[in-house]
């Protein structure tokens, strides 16, 4: 028996046996992207994570609706309540709609998802489309006293709420704390304590978005989004919210204060942070300059990389590590991943073109528990909180089997049908359709090295080998490479 899926509850801080609320039924929430400018690499880390996490719970059995929203409105510059909305800034800066700038980010940002073989959200929800339900919520705090409004603005009050309960549970952070280390308040401010955030902002005579609410024109405060989307798409409870370490605090605290404000409880069963892709040990940040953009590591276009590295490199660089640890950035590593995924790859190709043959070979028990042994613990590795990384060991197990297979040092028949079948789905499941790692060259690239690669077989045929080694050195400069095996001719990506 494989065990039950566990999953780093961050609020409980365990590991915890999954138990959704009403199975088969899985909600998922993931935080999406503030669509102002280009997502980078370290957002990509994100989304992938869950995208792993979505198709996971749907191999298990699951059935999952994920919800992912499109922040469109209410983040303001540096994550304060202070500042401009980034794409109101955006659209000011560039004199364009604000729906231009969110239609273009959007776009760029699909097109990434796409690119790195990702699926799409169940529902894709945007900020700006929940406005009505942002300022119900807004007035439902404010009719149980949670809220107070200033000058056409509404700010969430903390140190009420945390009377009766505990802001900070999320992020283990104490309030006491948090006051004395926050912004000293000036006459000036509008917040009763500094650690109130906006719920709803008024907004200024340029400020570009702006919708009516009982307390004048403004726009809603950057947490409240989600609370809405969440519960309006699956519930006062629902079963996993994902988002980056970053957004543990203030985010989804306060999403939590939010929820828990109006109904009264807790919105989320299992909360999952996924860690930062770091440069030089420093998270990978817009405002901090050190981000690489996804198109600037595919054309290798920046100064920090030697080369450019391809989508399915950069996703293997990605699963290589586990979504909760840090993963620094650098040329040898991406380099390496290549290395891996082109083995994987080709691991993936030879498997599908293999077929169970009976070749009189004698059942070999040990053999056949070897395998099934990695089989259990390709499952058993996902089933411990994700863990891509282990699992990618696992595979590279299952494929030295595989390859034995091939060459003929192990039998078909030493393993049986059944267990052969069960080797090659699972290769297959968990590569395809779980870390979704596809094959990068385009059908006819393929066709293209299968017609070289028979004109080689020709050429061998009639021992002319002067053309032998000019197709082989042309193949291997485009990094394809020839085998001459005991059942003929194959070609490989080169590791
Ligand atoms: P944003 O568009 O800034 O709201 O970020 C979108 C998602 O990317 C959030 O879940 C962030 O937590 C996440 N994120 C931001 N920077 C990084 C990073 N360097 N590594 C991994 N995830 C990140
Ligand atoms: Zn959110």
């Amino acid at each position: 028996m494989v065990e039950k899926l566990r999953i780093y509850n961050s609020l409980t801080k365990k590991k915890e046996v999954f138990e959704p609320l009403e199975p088969p039924f899985v909600g998922m929430y993931v935080c999406g992207p503030t669509v102002y400018s280009d997502v980078h690499l370290g957002n990509m880390r994100t989304f992938m994570s869950f995208d792993v996490v979505y198709r996971y719970l749907q191999y298990l059995g699951y059935k999952v609706r994920y919800v992912r929203n499109i922040t469109d409105v209410g983040h303001l510059e540096n994550d304060e309540d202070e500042g401009e909305d980034k794409i109101s800034k955006k659209a000011r800066l560039e004199h364009l709609e604000p729906m231009e700038i969110v239609q273009k980010y959007t776009n760029g940002f699909h097109d990434l998802t796409k690119i790195f073989n990702m699926l799409s959200p169940d529902i894709e929800p945007s900020a700006t489309g929940h406005i009505v339900e942002q300022i119900e919520m807004t007035q439902a705090l404010l009719n149980k006293g949670l809220a107070y409004e200033t000058n056409g603005s509404v700010y969430f009050d903390v140190a009420k709420y945390n009377k009766d309960h505990n802001y900070g549970k999320l992020s283990g952070r104490n309030i006491e704390d948090m006051m004395e280390s926050g912004r000293a308040l000036t006459s000036q401010d509008e917040k009763h304590n500094n650690i109130d955030f906006a719920l709803w902002k008024s907004a200024s005579p340029e400020h570009i978005m702006r919708w009516n609410s009982p307390w004048g024109v403004g726009f809603p405060g950057w947490h409240l989004e989600c609370s809405v989307m969440g519960t309006k798409y699956l519930g006062k409870t629902f079963d996993i919210h994902g988002g980056g370490l970053d957004l543990q605090f203030p985010h989804h605290e306060c999403e939590i204060a939010q929820s828990v404000g109006t109904y009264g409880n807790d919105p989320v069963r299992y909360w999952m942070h996924t860690n930062m892709l770091t440069m030089n040990g420093q998270k990978m940040s817009k405002s901090l300059g050190n981000s690489f953009l996804p198109s600037e590591l595919f054309t290798g276009n920046h100064p920090l990389l030697d080369e450019p590295y391809s989508p399915m490199t950069a996703k293997f660089f990605m699963l290589q590590s586990h979504y909760s640890s840090t993963l620094d950035f650098s040329n040898e590593a991406l380099k390496a991943s290549r290395k891996g995924y082109k083995k994987m790859i080709n691991g993936l190709r030879l498997v599908k073109q293999m077929e169970f043959v009976e070749d009189g070979t004698e059942r070999g028990e040990a053999v056949v528990g070897q395998i099934e042994k990695i089989i259990k613990a390709c499952h058993s590795s996902m089933n411990d909180d994700f863990n891509t990384a282990l699992t990618i060991g696992q595979l590279f197990n299952l494929l030295k089997k595989i390859n034995s297979l091939h060459t003929g040092q192990l039998g078909f028949s030493a393993i049986g049908k059944e267990v052969f079948e069960k080797m090659k789905s699972t290769y297959i499941d968990f590569v395809e359709n779980i870390l979704a790692l596809k094959e990068e060259n385009p059908s006819d690239y393929k066709e293209m090295v299968e017609a070289m690669v028979a004109i080689y077989k020709e050429a061998k045929f009639r021992k002319d080998f002067e053309r032998v080694d000019k197709i082989r050195a042309g193949l291997k400069a485009n990094g394809i490479i020839v085998k001459d095996m005991k059942s003929g001719i194959e070609w490989a990506y080169e590791e």
